[in-house]
């Protein structure tokens, strides 16, 4: 067993969770302070297109898309010819995992709800959709067709009326046709070519081009997550999905091989990925790291790999499944896989993580792209208080009261008295002129 210090810098370390607490705490556990360099840099972009609009979206997207756009918009039959030219293949398991996504996503619909309180008074709220929603797809290292159908599924049970969608394009100005084909499924009113903070700035505040829209949501790296915070209630936002994250429990029955991938696979996103195996047996860590170290330079990605590896990757060994999940708890990750004997055992012991995978067969892989619930899920430890993305963050309640002359005899005068305790006369004698017409 090689145990490493806190500062080793090879490709996935192991630590002793015992020995290394405070340090690992610090380590492990991401917080949404964005570095105050992004910050500076987001803060400089928000303005610009504020006060700029067209102009700044299309030098920033010169600056980092390498391309001076004509049009920002992809026209219709672009994505329809798209969607001709894709593979039937790809276009089946996209349609397939569509209907999967949105069969999940039916099960978060809240209806309105109207009630009779004492002596007949109508009381209700009402649950209406959105009207413009913002989807951002990522597409600065990889494109995530999966993205688009996790984020469109939602806002269309919900009834958005108008969604739009946006995505870095290439050097040549062109969105991934894989995008494209899956804006065609999803039935997707307008995809715009835009990226990073300067397109979330640009549907935050509109722009003369651009709409302003009423909710923002969608994963990104941390320009893009610093972005959605910065202009949070000059629209709604879903959550902060930054840099994507995964934590492995495991015991000694669990596969390392299936562990190291399911670890690459995150790390694979970005070189701010973190993955995380915790595991009480000192034999499955050490065949961890092992095969990790003979995987990596046959993958595609390895360079993104390692770096996300060594900055954000460590094998925690802990003396329990219990300490186990504790430690889960203290990260509260993204995502979390229970790669262990009796998955359901320790389930009620973990209380933070956005999507929680049962066994060493469910691997995060399938929840990304086909199982149906929401890929789009918490980072940074804000699993603690914020949920997968859903039906719920297209949606918003209004209040109805509805009271007749004779309800509001019987309790004009108390709230009368009321208003008068907080010295608001105009807001007693609202309710008196009324009565003194009864
Ligand atoms: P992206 O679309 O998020 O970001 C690309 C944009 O970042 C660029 O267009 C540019 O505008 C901006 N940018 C890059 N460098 C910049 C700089 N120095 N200054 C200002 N702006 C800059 O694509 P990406 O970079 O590939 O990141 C995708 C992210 O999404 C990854 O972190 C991945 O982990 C994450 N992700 C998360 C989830 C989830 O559900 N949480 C799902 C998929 C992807």
């Amino acid at each position: 067993m090689i145990l490493k210090t806190i500062n080793s810098r090879e490709v996935l370390p192991i630590y002793r969770f015992a020995e290394e607490r405070p340090a690992l705490k610090k380590q492990l556990t991401r917080s949404v302070a964005f570095d105050p360099a992004v910050q500076s840099a987001v803060d400089e972009i928000l303005q610009r297109v504020l006060h700029h609009g067209d102009s700044a979206v299309l030098d920033y997207t010169e600056q980092f898309q390498g391309v001076r756009l004509s049009e920002m918009k992809v026209s219709p039959d672009a994505i329809e010819e798209a969607y001709r030219q894709a593979d039937p293949g790809f276009v089946t398991v996209l349609r397939e995992a569509y209907s999967n996504i949105l069969r999940f996503h039916e099960h978060e619909v809240e209806k309105s709800f109207f009630y009779e309180s004492e002596g007949g008074v109508l009381l209700g709220q009402r649950v209406t959709a959105m009207q413009k929603a913002l989807l951002y797809v990522p597409g600065g290292k990889a494109s995530y067709p999966s993205s688009l159908l996790m984020n469109a599924a939602p806002a269309k049970v919900a009834g958005v009326k108008e969604i739009f969608m946006t995505t870095p394009c290439d050097p040549s100005g062109e969105v991934s046709p894989h995008i494209l084909a899956a804006a065609a499924v999803a039935g997707i009113d307008s995809v715009y070519k835009l990226g990073g903070a300067q397109a979330v700035a640009a549907f935050a505040y509109g722009t003369e081009t651009v709409p302003k829209v009423d909710i923002i949501t969608g994963p990104g790296n941390k320009y893009v997550a610093l972005a959605k915070k910065q202009v949070f209630g000059h629209v709604a936002i879903d959550s902060i999905a930054g840099p994507s994250e995964v934590v492995v429990i495991a015991d000694a029955s669990a596969n390392p091989e299936f562990i190291v991938l399911d670890l690459f696979a995150q790390a694979e996103h970005d070189p701010d990925a973190s993955a995380v195996l915790i595991t009480p047996s000192e034999a499955l860590a050490e065949a961890v790291r092992r095969c990790a170290e003979e995987r990596l330079p046959s993958m595609l990605r390895k360079d993104i790999i390692a770096s996300a590896l060594k900055e954000n990757g460590a094998i925690v060994v802990v003396d329990s499944l219990e300490e186990a999940c504790t430690v889960s708890d203290m990260i509260a990750p993204e995502h979390l896989e229970l790669h262990v004997e009796h998955p359901w055992d320790i389930l009620p012991l973990i209380h933070h993580a956005g999507a929680i995978f049962m066994g060493g067969y469910s691997c995060e892989t399938i929840g990304d792209y086909y199982a149906g619930p929401n890929h789009t899920l918490p980072t940074n430890g804000t699993a603690r208080f914020f949920s997968p993305l859903s039906v719920r963050d297209f949606i918003k309640h209004t209040s109805i009261i509805a009271y007749s002359k004779q309800q509001l005899l019987g309790c004009g005068e108390k709230i009368a008295a009321f208003a008068d305790h907080e010295g608001l006369q105009a807001h007693a004698e609202a309710v008196r002129a009324r009565l003194r017409t009864l």
